[in-house]
């Protein structure tokens, strides 16, 4: 097992080196780490080829296949499953240069969308409103956990204080894993994901980061390709990442995780937009039952800890909207209420949340739903 981030001897991230114990990166190869979503709908994998030169573009990538049946996606005697190569990124734990993050879809041996593969139907969705210029920003909360998976820095035989001095907050009394947020930070930007910023959040070891503005299927893609990032950074410091939206330490007074969801058409973001984004209002509350239950990779089940109406959230029960209120389903950021035009923020989704299937609920229900 592998030493924990704070009773390490050594506290200091950086000992864990960022050169790969110290062996240099060759340059001969192209190291292509294949990256995708299991049987859960909520859990990454990965495996490495080894090419002879960088692929020219994303089609020249290999298909690939894995043992399905060992990731909750096949039974054993129909085991194969294959990956079809989407989406690629420098890899920065393997200094950039010809290595490849190279993030894929599943599907089964009749070449059909594995169950969790929801990337394809988005795709879909979104070349279908392409003309709209749909844009997205997440909002990725999540919370350490130390090796025994208790939140990390919390004390092992009672609670900490209180909420009140974490959220943005500053010190050692109070901040616990710090050096981790930063070095996600530093990795996202190097493979060229469009990172938006990093907070603290309201519980201790809780944290936040944003990933936007992105354009269509790019949204889901990048917040995927941020989530792998930050599980194979905090997996050096020997620290687990839970996107659990309330894990069973929390129920007491803490805030749980969300993923709220940014999202503007180009109609939103310009003269008259306001009114536009109040008529997507009325799209999306008949849907409200329904969004709820694919705003977490469990029918909504996971989600229903967090959204008591307390903590910054929305009651399950009714769809509300309102300007900068930060207790509703939807919000209209106060400055999106002050230009008249701008985004709607989705409150609703949780931090487990599959991006694709978040998405294209509210692009298909804003922009494609013809019964309301
Ligand atoms: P808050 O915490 O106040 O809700 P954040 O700053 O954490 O807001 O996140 C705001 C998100 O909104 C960012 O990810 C940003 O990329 C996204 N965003 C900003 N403008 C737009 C827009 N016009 N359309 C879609 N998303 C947007
Ligand atoms: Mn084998
Ligand atoms: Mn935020
Ligand atoms: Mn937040
Ligand atoms: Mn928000």
């Amino acid at each position: 097992m592998p030493q924990s981030y704070f009773t390490a001897s050594s506290q200091n991230f950086s000992s864990y080196g960022i050169t790969n114990f110290g062996i240099p990166i060759p340059t001969t190869k192209c190291q292509a780490t294949y990256i995708w979503i299991d049987g859960t709908g909520e859990n990454l994998r990965s495996k490495t080829r080894i090419l002879d030169e960088v692929p020219k573009c994303i089609e020249d990538y290999p298909l690939w296949n894995y043992d399905g049946s060992s990731t909750g996606q096949a039974t054993g005697r129909f085991s194969d499953l294959f990956l079809k190569p989407v989406a690629e990124y420098p890899d920065p734990f393997l200094g950039c240069g010809n290595n490849r993050l190279v993030l894929c879809e599943t599907y089964d041996a009749e070449n059909n969308p594995t169950e969790t593969n929801h990337r394809y139907h988005c795709n879909q969705i979104m070349e279908a409103i392409m003309d709209e210029k749909p844009m997205f920003g997440m909002e990725q909360e999540y919370l350490f956990l130390d090796m025994d998976l208790r939140p990390l820095g919390w004390p092992k035989d009672k609670l900490p204080p209180p909420q009140g001095p974490y959220y943005c907050g500053v010190g050692a009394d109070r901040m616990y894993g710090r050096e981790i947020v930063q070095a996600h930070a530093n990795a996202c930007l190097l493979a060229g994901l469009k990172l938006a910023g990093t907070n603290a959040e309201v519980t201790p070891a809780q944290w936040e980061f944003q990933i936007g503005i992105c354009k269509g299927i790019e949204m889901g893609d990048q917040l995927w390709m941020a989530r792998y990032l930050l599980h194979r950074v905090a997996e050096r410091a020997g620290v687990v990442v839970t996107l659990d939206p309330k894990p069973e330490v929390t129920m007491g007074d803490w805030n749980g995780a969300g993923c709220h969801t940014n999202f503007s058409t180009s109609a939103m973001r310009h003269h008259g937009g306001l009114d536009v984004i109040k008529s997507a209002m009325k799209k999306l509350e008949p849907r409200h039952s329904d969004h709820l239950k694919l705003y977490d990779p469990n029918g909504g089940k996971d989600n229903l800890k967090r959204l008591s109406g307390k903590h910054e959230t929305s009651s399950v029960d009714k769809f509300t909207w309102g300007i900068a209120d930060r207790s509703c389903s939807v919000r209209i950021p106060r400055q999106v209420g002050t230009d008249g035009k701008g985004y709607l923020e989705d409150r609703r989704p949780s931090s487990n949340c599959d991006p694709y299937v978040v998405t294209a609920a509210i692009a298909s229900a804003i922009l494609l739903d013809k019964e309301n």
